[in-house]
């Protein structure tokens, strides 16, 4: 079993969002097989087996904006959370970037993706061993 699982915002018609979810994913697979995507929408939904998932383990949410809908839900679920990123705070950190649009991302924009996604693992300690 994975030993995080990673939930992103489901942020739509902004940048962020889009970062958010290819973060989530980049993440996954830097970690070599200890995470694993949750859909937040399946979690808002009250779906029982979406919040099985949560059950012992601990999560790493990815959101879009200070709405942090991704977090605030994962705690409502009962989920543990490690690791809370948002991309505004990355994007700060590089005022001046093109990321791109909520629905394609330019160079700058991948670049923020893998910032995010190599703090989380090297914050971790994830994608050390290799891929079973
Ligand atoms: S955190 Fe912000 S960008 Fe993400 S779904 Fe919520 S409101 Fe949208």
């Amino acid at each position: 079993m994975s030993s995080y699982k990673v939930i992103p915002c489901s942020g739509i018609g902004k940048v962020h969002g889009a970062i958010a979810r290819e973060a989530a994913i980049e993440t996954c697979k830097k970690s070599n097989g200890e995470c694993e995507l949750v859909c937040l929408a399946h979690l808002v939904s009250g779906d029982e087996d979406a919040k099985e998932k949560l059950k012992d383990v601990q999560c790493i949410t990815i959101d879009g904006c200070p709405a942090m809908c991704a977090a605030v839900n994962v705690k409502l679920a009962g989920g543990e959370i490690k690791e809370s990123v948002r991309v505004i705070d990355e994007m700060k950190k590089h005022r001046g970037i093109k990321p791109g649009t909520a629905t394609y991302l330019e160079e700058d924009g991948w670049k923020v993706v893998d910032n995010i996604a190599e703090n989380i693992c090297n914050t971790l300690d994830l994608g050390r061993v290799e891929a079973k």
